[in-house]
């Protein structure tokens, strides 16, 4: 008999129908001997619904303490709709509030961090025979407060939620069959990995591969969290996040490409090229809160130089009020900005076995003229900030170029 922690997300949530087939599913474990801890995300677009009535009433800016209340009752929906429909089939159930489970996290509203959790609650239902019922994404704080997890967070309440109860497996339901190569919604040619690394997934998920939020990735390797990712509907073996890194022959040497478009630059011209500079620019900028990712600095000709850097998106407009000031202070040049950007990223641990991974990156972005505005690298990820327009090209170019297009099913 295993303890398993299945997830469900939003869209495999999303109907009373797919409710009563997910309790159908849940039933089928039960009817195996297994203790199941189910988990569920609010119905698919309901989060989003809220987050749109809050800004409504808030000129956009939702004080994060309510908006945490607000959007934390999605979840308390399904929850509810899931122990009924167990019920219902005669599967003893009972639904639990983040609060109520006591899944205790910092006040950082809107983006809480799970600090404890008290299984006593849980562990007494299953031995009573029920299903728990928790929901994901939410937590309270030593103050009681509710707090939330950050978009995606039901994956980070099931993946701790099986390290505090030590499940035997942390099941992540969702609407594709794994992890795979790259977003199969924009490379219809990507493939299923039947494994990838832990370190791997926390890079593709931190460079924009939403499959999986990523703090779920990081508590399932602190914890050594056996985790799987599977299709809510289909059978199938999904995709094992893993610990050991497999000498294959044939393992790639770029396991996936992510990508995003949540960041926008930020340059400021004709700097004078001093000691101290790159801290003139980012000190504000961190003062104000505000998280720089890439950043490049151009050595120009006449003792000035170009400082460029990416922030998110969502703080564009303070980053570029922040600059404009310091380019003032400093007696720099102009300050441009630019949104259409995308950043795409290669992400393989076989990188660290094999050279010239980088310029056959840069080669298949060549052969399709793109162009590349910065480029940023670690041990295993070359990561290259492009124009928006060009992102779904250059991410099937690249997808080509590393051989890891699935075979061409007409041609077979
Ligand atoms: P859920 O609501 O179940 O949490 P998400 O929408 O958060 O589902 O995550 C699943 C989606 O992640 C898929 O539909 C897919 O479009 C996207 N995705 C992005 N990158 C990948 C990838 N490398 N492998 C699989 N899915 C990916
Ligand atoms: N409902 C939340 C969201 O949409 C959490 C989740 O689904 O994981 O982000
Ligand atoms: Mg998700």
């Amino acid at each position: 008999m295993a303890l398993i922690v299945q997830k469900f997300g939003g869209t495999s949530v999303g109907t009373v129908e797919r409710i009563q087939q997910v309790a159908e599913k849940v039933k089928k474990f039960r009817e195996n001997g297994d203790d199941i801890v189910v988990v569920v995300s609010a119905m698919s677009g309901e989060t989003n619904r809220l987050i749109d009535l809050a800004k409504q009433v808030s000129d956009g800016q939702p004080v994060p303490r309510e908006l945490d209340v607000m959007v934390s009752t999605g979840e308390q929906v399904t929850i509810a709709l899931l122990a009924m429909a167990l019920i219902q089939r005669g599967v003893p159930a009972i639904s639990y509030t983040g609060n109520q489970v006591r899944i205790l996290t910092d006040n950082a509203h809107t983006k809480a961090r799970i600090l404890q959790i008290d299984d006593a609650r849980i562990r007494a239902d299953l031995k009573a025979g029920r299903v728990v019922v928790v929901a994901g994404f939410q937590g309270v704080d030593e103050q009681g407060n509710i707090t939330t997890l950050g978009r995606g967070g039901s994956d980070t309440t099931g993946v701790a939620l099986a390290a505090a109860l030590k499940a035997d497996e942390c099941q992540i339901y969702t609407d594709v069959d794994g992890v795979y190569t790259t977003d199969p919604r924009v490379v219809p040619r990507a493939r299923r990995l039947e494994k990838i690394t832990f370190e791997e997934m926390l890079e593709m998920a931190s460079l924009g591969s939403k499959v999986l939020q990523i703090r779920s990735v990081e508590f399932a390797g602190k914890y050594n969290v056996p985790l799987r990712v599977l299709h809510s509907f289909q059978e199938g073996p999904g995709t094992l996040i893993t610990l050991d890194e497999e000498e294959s022959m044939e393992q790639p040497i770029i396991s996936g490409i992510a990508f995003n478009r949540d960041e926008a630059k930020l340059t400021i011209r004709g700097v004078p090229d001093t000691p101290g500079v790159a801290f003139k620019i980012l000190g504000p900028v961190s003062a104000a809160n505000i998280e720089v990712d890439m950043i490049v600095q151009n050595v120009g000709h006449d003792n000035t130089t170009d400082f460029t850097f990416t922030v998110h998106r969502n703080e564009y407009a303070n980053a570029l009020k922040v600059l404009e000031n310091t380019a003032r202070e400093i007696g720099a040049g102009e300050v441009i900005g630019n949104t259409e950007i995308a950043k795409v990223s290669i992400v393989g641990v076989g990188m660290r076995s094999h050279a010239g991974v980088a310029s056959r990156m840069f080669e298949a972005l060549a052969k399709e003229s793109i162009n590349i505005q910065m480029i940023s690298t670690s041990e295993i990820k070359v990561s290259v900030v492009i124009e928006e327009k060009y992102l779904e090209l250059a991410v099937r170019a690249l997808h080509t170029a590393f051989e890891l297009d699935a075979p061409d099913r007409q041609a077979e």
